[in-house]
């Protein structure tokens, strides 16, 4: 039976390069209580990879996690360059919307408009975030402008172009519905997430599907492959089939499941749908593989893109 999982939104974010994505995410972490007073926030969250720091780009999906009144919010970072297409197009499949972050005075950018036009393309609804309003440049009006063209331009569809705008300063950590309202932080914005962004539905009965969607390494666990929970509920300890790209499966057993909750990754006996986990234990495994149930073993349906790019990172 199909149900919904109200605790959870699933949500990434898309932006072009310094439109102040790390920035808001360290905000809505700090605001969303996650960091005891006194702890500072590990500067430039997001940005921890060298590979990044030297390109200045984002390349690798990062994930993070908050709570907001009881609602798990999973925030996805999106890759924003052409060269890693078929990696957004699978960061997108972890998620049920995004939020479009754009700079108040740059407006919308070749990055922003790649990766938007994937997300509507596979029918995810925009929040858009129009950021630095403090700027004293800020043209909020006509980059409002800008992104509404730029929606129908790419086709959006009615639900999508009435996509609801927030107004943000990531650096003050405020947003707001309207230029003219006051803020003192990120409520807002918080509330339009769990507002616009459906919460995740499907059968926690049904023969496990998650789709690997990242892989990460440890030295200690080894591969970690990070995906989101399709259908059923996947629980450590147990056998499960891989479905791999080449059409064969191999058994394996996940030994140990993680969720994300702030920065960490904290240790779950089980997950289920709308749940973005990561596995240990599993050596041979790849993105677009499905983690599925051993006796009825389905993959969720590959993205097939040529993506040469992503040999040089993994
Ligand atoms: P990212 O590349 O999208 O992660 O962007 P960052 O979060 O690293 O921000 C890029 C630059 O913009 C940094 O110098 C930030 O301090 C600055 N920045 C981020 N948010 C704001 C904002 O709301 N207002 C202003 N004025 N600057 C901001």
């Amino acid at each position: 039976m199909i149900s919904k999982r109200d605790d959870i939104r699933n949500v990434a974010i898309i932006a072009h390069v310094d439109h102040g994505k790390t920035t808001l995410v360290d905000g809505m972490l700090k605001q969303s209580g996650i960091f005891r007073q006194n702890q500072k926030v590990e500067e430039r969250v997001l940005d921890s990879n060298a590979l990044e720091r030297e390109r200045g780009i984002t390349i690798l999906a990062k994930n993070t996690a908050i709570t907001y009144n009881g609602i798990k919010i999973n925030i996805v970072d999106t890759p924003g360059h052409a060269d890693f297409g078929g990696e957004v197009e699978r960061v997108l499949k972890m998620v049920d919307g995004v939020l479009l972050l754009v700079d108040a005075f740059e407006g919308p950018m070749p990055q922003t408009r790649f990766v938007l036009k994937k997300a509507l393309a596979l029918d995810l609804p925009a929040i858009v975030v129009i950021n630095k309003i403090d700027r004293p440049d800020a043209r909020v009006k006509q980059v409002e402008d800008e992104v509404l063209e730029l929606f129908i331009e790419l086709g959006a569809d009615d639900s999508q172009i009435d996509f609801p705008v927030v107004y943000a300063s990531a650096k003050d950590g405020i947003a707001k519905y309207s230029m003219d309202e006051p803020s003192d932080n990120l409520k807002p914005l918080f509330d339009t997430i769990v507002n616009h962004i459906p919460a995740p539905a499907g059968d926690p009965e049904a023969p496990v599907q998650v789709l690997i969607t990242t892989l990460d390494y440890d030295d200690y666990v080894g591969r970690i492959a990070i995906g989101r929970v399709f259908r059923g509920t996947i629980v450590s300890g147990k056998e499960y089939a891989i479905c791999k790209k080449d059409g064969s499966i191999s058994m394996t057993k996940v030994s140990n499941l993680y969720e994300f909750m702030g920065l960490k990754r904290e240790e779950a006996r089980e997950a289920t749908i709308g749940d973005i986990v990561a596995v240990t234990g599993i050596q041979d495994i790849d993105i677009g593989e499905t983690i599925a149930d051993a006796e009825n073993p389905e993959p969720v349906p590959y993205v097939n893109i040529d993506e040469p790019t992503l040999s040089m990172i993994f």
